[in-house]
């Protein structure tokens, strides 16, 4: 048989030559690289998922809930508890992983001909879903302290004029918030540019210091908010991920989404998820005082630290980051080397796995120094 690969295939052009996504899965003790929750979800939430899942299972011969009403009002009741903002289910979606949400909005608002544009370093799936869907990618500007240089993004709004404009916050893989005043800097530029739709991917905003943006879905049609299951909800396996916005949003992503994307063992999966909110919530708090002790103690080894509203934090500054990443591997933690020169991510883990890992970057600081 003759050796063929992916290049000798008739594949798209813009996807020769190209990557998939991926952190390395690697077997160590301490796995801190993919920003999931650490905590197994409690043994009663496994029950009722089995409970809900087992009724499922009694109707898979037919189709699932196409509209997904029962789970999209849930989570809508979920986002008006938390987020200060009344949201309803006409203003809720939901697919499977926020990925998903966002490659939806591309195929709605983007595609051939259109551009997106991120301020980068950010999640790095919004440029590669807007190539996969075929949209222009634009990689806009950030300062050397990682928060958005506002006169550079709103310069390169105005003179891209792009279609979708992704901002990430609490940002990955750098783990600081955008203001409020920001985000409707960039909004307002946006506007007045083109107008294009303004997607704030809200993945870690359990964690943070500060309030959800949904309030200013108020009177702005064309602002979407999206979050996921996967972070805050220790339910990364679930893949569950929703947005919020104007009516007409939602509307509109139902012309691309495949026909009952979402199915039936995942909507009741997530809605036992959402009936135990306030004991998932708990584990969150722990996480926050976790990541806060990251920050001090990293800071008091002699590290710098980005300031962090997730459950992860970057830290450097070092000379060669791929190099540290495998120091701290071979100490037995897993981080994550998003790319960035001079910097790594840590994912907040347990008490005891934060340990683990605070020794190990200790033990290379005092080698180095040695
Ligand atoms: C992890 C993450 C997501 C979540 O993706 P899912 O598909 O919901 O698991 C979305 N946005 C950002 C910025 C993330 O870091």
């Amino acid at each position: 048989m003759t050796d063929v690969r992916i290049d000798d295939l008739p594949v798209r052009d813009e996807l020769r030559g190209k990557s998939p996504y991926g952190a390395p899965q690697l077997d160590v003790p301490v796995r801190l690289n993919t920003n999931e929750n650490p905590y197994p979800l409690p043994e009663p939430l496994v029950e009722r998922i089995t409970e809900r899942v087992r009724e499922a299972a009694r109707n898979l011969n037919r189709y699932p809930d196409r509209d997904a009403v029962e789970l999209r009002t849930e989570l809508a009741r979920y986002l008006t508890k938390t987020g200060k903002h009344p949201v309803a289910l006409e203003n809720v979606w939901a697919a499977n992983g926020s990925n998903e949400v966002i490659q939806q909005l591309l195929q709605t608002f983007g595609g051939p001909g259109r551009t997106a544009i991120g301020f980068e370093p950010s999640y790095s799936m919004h440029g590669l879903i807007s190539r996969g869907t075929g949209t222009g990618w634009i990689s806009g500007p950030r300062n050397d302290d990682f928060t958005v240089d506002l006169a550079a993004a709103e310069k390169a709004i105005a003179e891209h004029r792009p279609d979708v404009v992704f901002i990430t916050t609490p940002n990955n893989p750098t783990g600081n918030a955008v203001p409020r005043e920001t985000v409707l800097a960039l909004y307002e530029a946006a506007q007045a540019a083109k107008p294009s739709i303004v997607v704030v991917d809200e993945a870690y905003v359990e964690f943070s210091h500060g309030d959800s943006l949904l309030p200013l879905l108020e009177g702005r049609p064309h602002l979407v908010v999206s979050r996921t299951m996967s972070k805050a909800f220790g339910a990364a396996g679930l893949r569950l991920g929703y947005l919020a916005a104007h009516p007409a949003v939602v509307d509109a992503v139902q012309l691309v989404r495949l026909p009952y994307h979402l199915s039936a063992v995942t909507q009741a999966t997530a809605l036992a998820a959402l009936e135990h909110t306030d004991t998932l919530l708990k584990y969150v708090e722990q996480l926050k005082s976790e990541r806060d002790r990251l920050v001090t103690e990293l800071r008091a080894i002699g590290y710098e630290v980005t300031e962090s509203d997730a459950n992860f934090v970057q830290f450097g500054r070092f000379d060669d980051s791929h190099a540290a990443w495998r120091k701290i591997l071979d100490r037995g933690v897993l981080v994550r080397d998003n790319g960035v020169p001079e910097w790594l991510r840590v994912t907040a883990g347990t008490p005891a796995e934060n340990d683990a890992f605070l020794e190990a970057v200790r033990d290379m600081k005092k080698e180095h120094s040695a």
